[in-house]
């Protein structure tokens, strides 16, 4: 007991010493603050974690429910996504860009690099307000790319960076974490490359909602949808954007986590 005792002040000994060389006391009472709010940090961050998690799945769920849902309802034009977004690509100017049809559910993507405004196979074949809010979604993409939209830019700009710091940001924290003592700097390297891939979650944030707002314009000033089915298409598209609000949430609640885990270990 008084070896515990003696080893933990020896610890917080060595902990403060770099006090000792600053010889004030306001900076003492900073860094012994912040060191007894480690700890805390770390809890917020795990009770985040858990919460968010839960929240992320319930959002999940509502987001197919919905896009079920409007999916059976039909769009009174009669176009199917494919054809709505050609048309949504044409009427803005948009003639280097092809419709193309992909498998899997909610895999519709914009690519940039090739030019394409990629749908699902439902959403490429069907005539419902799912698929027409899905289809005008991913061409505001390809009207963002068309007029240079800034986050859009710094976003692609990002990509590369966040494909290594997703793959490896993991690796190099938890070895970062078991030579802390020694060799800090890794650590924080980690929490760099992670905070990396959290920026990239906050500047998506603008990506979506503003996707969205352009396609409901347009879907509103094509007549392409009547004023009820624009309500159930902007529902669906606000339960869409909700998942990348919770991706930021949960990957800053991570990040919380991962420093207070590494300063407490110090
Ligand atoms: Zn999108």
């Amino acid at each position: 007991m008084q070896a515990l005792f003696f080893t933990q002040k020896t610890k917080k000994l060595s902990v403060l010493e770099p006090l000792s060389i600053v010889k004030t006391k306001r900076n003492a009472y900073f860094c012994a603050k912040i060191k007894t709010l480690n700890p805390k940090i770390m809890n917020i961050g795990w009770i985040l974690i858990i919460v968010i998690g839960i929240v992320g799945w319930l959002v999940q769920l509502k987001l197919k429910s919905v896009f079920a849902k409007y999916s059976k309802v039909l769009s009174p034009g009669g176009l199917t996504g494919a054809q709505i977004a050609q048309k949504m690509l044409n009427d803005n100017g948009i003639y280097d860009v092809s419709v193309t049809c992909i498998k899997g559910q909610l895999t519709d993507h914009y690519d940039p690099t090739k030019k394409t405004v990629n749908l699902s196979e439902d959403v490429y074949r069907m005539n419902s307000v799912s698929a027409a809010a899905v289809a005008a979604h991913e061409c505001g993409h390809a009207v963002q790319h068309k007029v240079g939209y800034a986050p859009l830019r710094l976003r692609s700009a990002l990509v590369p960076a966040v494909n290594i710091s997703s793959k490896l940001s993991m690796i190099v924290i938890i070895i970062g974490l078991l030579i802390i003592n020694t060799f800090p700097a890794l650590f924080w390297v980690g929490i760099a490359m992670f905070a990396m891939v959290f920026m990239f979650s906050v500047v998506t944030l603008p990506v979506e909602f503003n996707a969205s707002r352009r396609a409901l314009a347009w879907l509103e000033s094509s007549n392409s949808l009547s004023e009820t089915e624009l309500a159930q298409a902007k529902e669906a598209l606000g339960w869409a954007a909700s998942t990348y609000v919770v991706a930021a949430l949960s990957s800053l609640a991570s990040l919380l986590y991962y420093i207070g885990l590494g300063s407490s270990r110090r």
